[in-house]
């Protein structure tokens, strides 16, 4: 305890503070032979720590939870959660710690919050523990998608433990550090209703509007106020996820945040070719979560947060019930706002093309590539080089899509469409009719994600001590839209015999 630390670095605790009854102070289990694997240097830079003090034995031992400043109290959250649709009363942090908060570059209070820490009293059959593997997977995964624009826990590092976790083999243990505008979740508001105590629930309430959406303090009615913001939140990044191919994985209301952000990244995965089927959790054999699942399941989860917040927005809960429902009526209109909107982007289209003609050419496409199995991905960044081609490949010559600026990359799934929808031909001319700008379409469209087949690649090789695979992957997709000559595989869809994927969580 009471390790030297950056004066600049200050610890507060108002979750802890505010919610007493939600936290419960708790010390991470000591690692036996820790060692940083990966450090986030422009976060931890932002976050005004000194990189020379983060990396030696005091840092480590705060991104561990052994060594944590004075000023800070870790705790453990407790929070409840439907988990594929059943009410489970206690999760919490069973492998987790809240390190305390502190103040980024904008002068917004974070979380520093551990994985991985050791059991707490909300462990239950857990052991508490952590694999390297899967700790750098949500490492990659999360920079990939902040790197894309969407509302994300960042990663600020990942620490070996020097120990082993049991799993279906012994694995080398992790501590992942992650940093988080708040981890209060829909299962935060959840616990607190099933406390039976209305003032805890209102008490949550006021917390998450004083640390998340401050503006609504100022409404009426602040309690439905919130659950606005986060209707509105939640709508924005779920069309986010659907846009880019993110399949979460496990939509449980524990893993959907109050903030926004895209949260616990376990068995989640990019889409490889399009199929709203498309599951990769092993565990998820109902396809409750799968792609095309998404949109509704977030409006599942909004439901309950609404029954959590009930006492919340008023003493007549009949009358706070109705004005919950209107609230709640938002967010189709919402979600389907942001998606047109994204689509419209990725295709390139103006605001001048009438919505009409643009839901019709986004309706059309989307069955061409469910049922020729297209890579989603590559298809969207590559018909922004047939954007720049003019008119030839629509007279059926498949080699034209590759002769763009920057071809050979992610324009053959264009091209390979049109070799097996000979109906894509009329698509393609109506839309470049519509004169798609394909600046607009290379901005939006990414050229590097997170590929199932690359992911597993770096993740073996550092098992077995090899980082490199890794870090040049994170190079890649951390810089998500810039085409750069030599990563030109990291581009290329999934080699043939790759898969059927499978993810695992709790691992
Ligand atoms: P998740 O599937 O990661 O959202 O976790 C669901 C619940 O299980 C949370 O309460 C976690 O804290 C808990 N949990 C997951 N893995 C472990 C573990 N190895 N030890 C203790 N608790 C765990
Ligand atoms: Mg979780």
């Amino acid at each position: 305890m009471g390790a030297a630390h950056p004066r600049t670095v200050e610890f507060s605790q108002h979750f802890a503070t505010d919610l007493p009854e939600m936290a419960v102070p708790w010390q991470a289990a000591a690692p036996p032979d820790p060692a940083l694997l990966v450090l986030n240097e422009p976060l931890a830079h932002s976050l005004g720590f000194e990189l020379g003090w983060l990396r030696g034995p005091a840092g480590i031992g705060l991104l561990t939870g052994t060594q944590p400043p004075e000023d800070a109290t870790p705790v453990a959250q407790a929070y409840t959660g439907h988990q594929f649709g059943t009410l489970n009363p206690r999760l919490g942090d069973g492998r987790a710690l809240l390190l305390g908060e502190i103040t980024d570059a904008h002068g917004t209070l974070v979380d520093l919050h551990l994985k991985g820490s050791g059991r707490t009293p909300f462990a239950r059959g857990g052991d508490g523990l952590a694999a390297v593997g899967p700790m750098l997977r949500e490492y990659l995964m999360s920079e990939a998608m902040h790197a894309l624009g969407v509302p994300s826990t960042r990663a600020l590092a990942v620490v070996a433990t020097g120990g082993f976790v049991r799993r279906e083999r012994a694995l080398p243990g992790a501590v992942l550090t992650r940093i988080a505008h708040s981890h209060v979740r829909v299962g935060s508001f959840q616990y607190a209703r099933l406390s039976g105590n209305d003032d805890l629930v209102r008490r949550l309430a006021d917390h998450a509007i004083a640390r998340l959406h401050p503006a609504a303090a100022d409404a009426a009615n602040p309690a439905l106020a919130l659950f606005e913001a986060v209707v509105a939140g939640q709508a924005e990044v779920v069309a986010q996820w659907m846009l880019l191919g993110f399949v979460h994985g496990v939509m449980n209301t524990d893993n959907m945040t109050i903030s926004g952000e895209t949260i616990d990244y376990g068995p989640c995965a990019f889409m490889d070719a399009f199929d709203p089927a498309t599951v990769y959790s092993s565990i998820d054999t109902t396809g409750r979560y799968a792609y095309g699942n998404q949109p509704l399941i977030a409006e599942w989860n909004l439901a309950r947060f609404a029954e959590a917040l009930l006492p919340a927005i008023g003493p007549d809960q009949d009358a706070a019930i109705e004005a919950a429902q209107e609230v709640l009526g938002t967010y189709r209109g919402r979600y389907s706002t942001a998606w047109t909107a994204g689509m419209r982007a990725k295709l390139g289209l103006s605001a001048d093309v009438p919505a009409e003609t643009a839901g019709e050419l986004i309706s059309a496409i989307l069955p061409l590539l469910r049922d020729h199995r297209v890579d989603y991905t590559g298809f969207f960044r590559g018909l922004a080089d047939a954007a720049d081609t003019g008119t030839d490949t629509t007279t059926g010559d498949t080699d034209t899509a590759d002769t763009g600026p920057n071809a050979g990359t992610a324009a053959p799934a264009v091209s390979e469409l049109l070799a097996a929808a000979p109906d894509f031909s009329g698509w393609l001319g109506t839309w470049r009719g519509l004169a798609p700008d394909p600046a607009l379409m290379r901005r939006t469209n990414p050229i590097y994600i997170p590929r199932n087949h690359l992911v597993e690649e770096a993740l073996a090789a550092a098992e077995s001590g090899d980082l490199d695979p890794f870090t040049r992957l994170l190079g890649a997709v951390t810089d998500p839209h810039t085409e750069r000559p030599g990563l030109e595989r990291y581009a290329l869809p999934a080699p043939e015999d790759f898969g059927p994927y499978r993810t695992f969580c709790g691992t």
